[in-house]
């Protein structure tokens, strides 16, 4: 028989705490559902197994999911692109936003995020293969970022992602990305999230000190239709 979605997330429990055994930072992991093209009745079997914490990368699926399941007390993270006329569904809808990378975004989210919710939780995207066509700032950028971010009332900074290039030596990437997160905390002792690894290399982000991953295809299985693109800033 196919495994189910909750044979994949009791799998996944236990690879996580398998590798939380034997990372030596000794940091706890929290794992995070990209739902992203799947349907709400996965997230509903999900939640009923437990899990909280969803990750979505289109605006649009965000805000109907998170609607339509109002009742619930799901924690969302927006993950993907967010251009800057979308920036008020996300301030309205989401609890977290993993990807931050631009400033203009960033004023206008504090700006929109509705006085009577707590702080937007923000982790800066850091392109940290240097890759020309990749969202994410400059490791340079991190504490200048941070500093803008960390001035924000409505926002609260609490530390770094990355999608490092696979075609690379993703370890090394994952590594450079914990000193990162060392030093940001260093600055700012209230960052706690270190968001690295995906489906396939989360054993190696946890190594690498991970209190995040990431988690798609290993928990829903493969996406079947990519949802569209959409369309550019301003076309
Ligand atoms: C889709 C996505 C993931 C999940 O990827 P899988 O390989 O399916 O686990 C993680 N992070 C981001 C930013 C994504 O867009």
């Amino acid at each position: 028989m196919q495994p189910t979605i909750i044979d994949n997330y009791q799998s996944l429990q236990q690879q996580l705490q398998d590798a939380c055994a034997q990372a030596e930072h000794g940091q706890t992991v929290r794992l995070l559902a990209v739902s992203k093209t799947k349907p709400i009745s996965d997230i509903q079997a999900l939640y009923q197994a437990g899990q909280r914490e969803f990750g979505e990368n289109y605006v649009q699926e965000l805000v109907t999911k998170a609607t339509a399941l109002r009742h619930l007390d799901l924690c969302w993270h927006f993950i993907g692109a967010l251009q800057s006329n979308k920036t008020k569904l996300v301030a309205a809808h989401a609890h977290w936003l993993l990807s931050l990378d631009n400033l203009k975004i960033m004023r206008r989210l504090n700006q929109q995020r509705p006085k009577q919710m707590p702080p937007l939780q923000v982790c800066l995207q850091i392109n940290i293969d240097a890759e020309p066509q990749k969202a994410g700032i400059a490791a340079t950028e991190l504490l200048s970022f941070a500093d803008e971010v960390a001035r924000q009332p409505q926002l609260q900074l609490r530390g770094i992602m990355a999608l490092p290039n696979p075609a690379l030596d993703v370890r090394r990437s994952f590594e450079r990305m914990h000193q990162m997160f060392q030093q940001l905390q260093i600055h700012y002792p209230q960052c706690d999230t270190l968001s690295i690894g995906m489906s396939r290399d989360l054993q190696a982000a946890i190594a690498c000190g991970s209190t995040l991953v990431r988690i798609g295809t290993a928990l829903f299985g493969e996406r079947s239709q990519p949802p569209p693109k959409p369309p550019l800033e301003g076309a």
